[in-house]
């Protein structure tokens, strides 16, 4: 008998373009002609959650300026080690809503798989950035304890593949993930939350909207990005493919101090969105993650400049400002909430 080991493919692209970023956040501020010391570089926050940056994102940046937006969300800083009361490595409850590896369950008729704990860039604000649990739910041991709890579950109609970022997974592993998932009658919908589309736009290829677009299951892309300086001409390509593969375009951001706290910021983001054919979908109060207090706005304060934003763009381009608590039905809205006292 003749045993073959399988074809080896070429990395796409996409891949290659991924193990070139930067991990070496010297390495980066040279780029930008920056001096760590005046940006508040800190080797031991980048030893805590390491630096990950696609080159093209740091392309986007405005070279010498240690306020730049995009950086701020990238770069390791000293504000980091401080430590904040209220802040914790699982702020909004995962461990407790793990029901079989890697699928967390906490709303009714979707449910989310932890498909991986990579991602393209690593955002210091992200709830997720004290994983080794984010690691550990998308198991090496492969999505069959996850596919049996969803094939178990019928009020299950949708599920969200996150993580990480799903699509750092490479397209054969997805394909088959998504196959298995066409195979469960009562789920109609996928939903992908990633950020890759805006990071590194090169991964929506061919190969990508070749088995998204073939797809039976409705297909809901929420992008990820948080200032109007990550959406570029590529981005706006990389919308446009996705939406030609028959998907619904959305976008989520996060209210991050220093990066997006200001009317200008906020409108120029829901604008470019809806150009680039993405409508506004939430705008995520900060999650308190161990590390990231110093992207805070106060709750009072983010009620005030939502309302300003309110007040400047049609309905359709205004993202709902929401928080999340552990143990609620939903995703809630910030504006609605009782604050005590
Ligand atoms: C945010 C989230 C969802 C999605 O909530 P939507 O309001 O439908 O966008 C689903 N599952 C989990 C665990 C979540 O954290
Ligand atoms: S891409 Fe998303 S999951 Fe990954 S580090 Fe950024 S916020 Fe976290």
């Amino acid at each position: 008998m003749i045993t073959r080991s399988p074809p080896r493919t070429q990395p796409a692209a996409w891949q290659r373009e991924l193990a070139q970023g930067f991990a070496d956040p010297r390495q980066l501020l040279a780029t930008l002609g920056l001096e760590p010391e005046a940006c508040g570089l800190s080797p031991g926050a980048h030893a805590r959650f390491r630096t990950r940056v696609p080159r093209g994102f740091v392309a986007r940046m405005r070279p010498g300026d240690p306020r730049d937006p995009l950086l701020r969300q990238v770069l390791p800083t000293t504000d980091e080690l401080d430590a904040a009361p209220g802040y914790g490595p699982d702020p909004v409850g995962d461990r407790a809503a793990e029901r079989a590896q890697g699928v967390l369950h906490k709303y009714r008729g979707r449910a989310l798989l932890v498909a991986t704990g990579a991602c393209a860039v690593h955002c210091r604000y992200c709830f997720r950035r004290e994983f080794p649990y984010a690691e550990a739910l998308a198991s090496a041991a492969g999505w069959s304890e996850a596919l049996d709890y969803l094939r178990g579950d019928p009020s299950v109609h949708e599920v969200i593949l996150s993580g990480g970022d799903p699509l750092s997974l490479a397209d054969d592993r997805l394909a088959a993930l998504v196959t298995e998932l066409e195979g469960v009658a009562h789920v109609r919908r996928l939903r992908l939350h990633t950020r890759l589309p805006v990071v590194l736009p090169e991964r929506v290829d061919a190969a990508l909207t070749g088995w998204l677009g073939a797809s039976r299951l409705a297909r809901v892309v929420v992008l990820h990005a948080n200032h109007p300086n990550e959406l570029t001409a590529e981005v706006a390509r990389a919308a446009a493919a996705l939406r030609a593969a028959g998907c619904t375009l959305l976008n989520q951001s996060v209210l991050l101090r220093g990066v997006n706290d200001h009317l200008e910021a906020l409108t120029a983001l829901s604008e470019a969105l809806f150009a680039a054919g993405v409508l506004p979908y939430y705008l995520h109060q900060l999650d308190r993650v161990t590390g990231a207090a110093h992207f805070a706005v106060p709750d009072s304060e983010a009620r005030a400049l939502f309302e300003a934003v309110r007040a400047r763009l049609p309905g359709y381009l205004t993202p709902r400002l929401v928080f999340e608590a552990p143990g609620a039905p939903a995703k809630l809205d910030l504006l609605e909430r009782l604050t005590p006292g």
